[in-house]
C-alpha cells in the first residue's frame, strides 16, 4: 500500500510566532485522527524550521523546507545546504515547485542536481513539476510533464526512488482557485506511473506517492484524494487555515 501524504506549502507566510501557532493547532486538531499509513507534513520557512521542528515534537506533523541548494557549503551567498537542514532535524525537502521555476530560474538540470544532493545525504524530496496553462491549451501537457521528469529524475537508478515524492501541479492552478478536475488529475496521475513503470519497473510505479497540487480545499479534497492514482496532497493557501488543513487531512 502506497503511503499517502498531505503537505502544507506555507510559501513565504508566517512568521517564528505564527508558524508556532499553526502547528500548535495543528496538533490539537489532528491529535485524534487515526492516519494510518499517512503522513502529515508542514514546510514552513528557512528561519521558521528550528522552531518548528521543536514545536511538532511528539507528534504525527513533520517539518520539511521548501528548498535547498545542491552544493554542500561554499560561497553561495543566501543559500541553505542539505547539511543544514538536516542539522537541525529537517531530511525532507520541496524541490521544483513552480514558483521556484517561475521566479527564480531552476530548470530541470538544475533541479537534477539538487536531487543527486537529495540522494548524497540522504535525504527526501517532495518533486514538484507541471505544464502551463498554454501547454494544455495545446494539448502538450503529458510531453511537458513527461520531458521534466526525464531531465530531472530519470537518471536516477531504481533504488533511489524510495527518496522520492512525486508532486504534479498544474501551474494554471496554483493559487488561482481553479482545479483540475479530478478526472485530470487521475489521468495525469496514471500517465506519470505508466512512464516510471516504462523506465523502471512496476514496483517502482506502484510504490511512489504521487500528490496532487493546485487549489486543493476542503470541499474539492475528498473527490481528487478518491481518485486510485492520487497519494495525497499538496497544499499552499489552504495549508495557512489550520481548520481548512484539517479538513484536508481528514479526507485523504
Ligand atoms: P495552492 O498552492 O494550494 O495555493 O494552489 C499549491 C502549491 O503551490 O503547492
Amino acid at each position: 500500500m502506497r503511503t499517502k501524504i498531505v503537505a502544507g506549502n506555507w510559501k513565504m507566510n508566517n512568521d517564528k510566532e505564527q508558524s508556532k501557532k499553526l502547528i500548535k493547532s495543528l496538533k490539537k486538531s489532528i491529535k485524534k485522527m487515526p492516519l494510518k499509513n499517512t503522513r502529515v507534513i508542514v514546510a514552513p520557512t528557512f528561519v521558521n524550521l528550528s522552531s518548528s521542528v521543536k514545536k511538532a515534537k511528539k507528534s504525527k506533523i513533520e517539518v520539511v523546507a521548501q528548498n535547498m541548494h545542491q552544493a554542500t557549503n561554499g560561497a553561495y551567498t543566501g543559500e541553505i545546504s542539505g547539511d543544514m537542514l538536516k542539522a537541525i532535524g529537517v531530511e525532507t525537502v520541496i524541490l521544483g515547485h513552480s514558483e521556484r521555476r517561475t521566479y527564480f530560474g531552476e530548470t530541470d538540470e538544475k533541479l537534477a542536481e539538487k536531487v543527486n544532493t537529495v540522494l548524497e545525504k540522504g535525504m527526501e524530496t517532495i518533486f514538484c513539476f507541471g505544464e502551463l496553462l498554454e501547454d494544455r491549451k495545446s494539448d502538450n501537457h503529458f510531453a511537458v510533464v513527461e520531458s521534466q521528469l526525464k531531465n530531472a529524475l530519470f537518471h536516477l537508478e531504481a533504488k533511489d526512488w524510495k527518496s522520492i515524492i512525486l508532486a504534479y501541479e498544474p501551474v494554471w492552478a496554483i493559487g488561482t482557485g481553479e482545479t483540475a478536475s479530478p478526472a485530470q488529475a487521475q489521468e495525469m496521475h496514471a500517465f506519470i506511473r505508466s512512464i516510471i513503470e516504462k523506465k523502471y519497473n512496476a514496483k517502482v510505479a506502484e510504490q511512489v506517492s504521487i500528490l496532487y497540487g493546485g487549489s486543493v480545499k476542503p470541499t474539492n479534497a475528498e473527490e481528487i484524494f478518491s481518485k486510485p492514482d492520487v497519494d495525497g496532497g499538496l497544499i499552499g493557501g489552504a495549508a495557512l487555515h489550520v481548520d481548512d488543513f484539517t479538513a484536508i487531512i481528514a479526507a485523504i
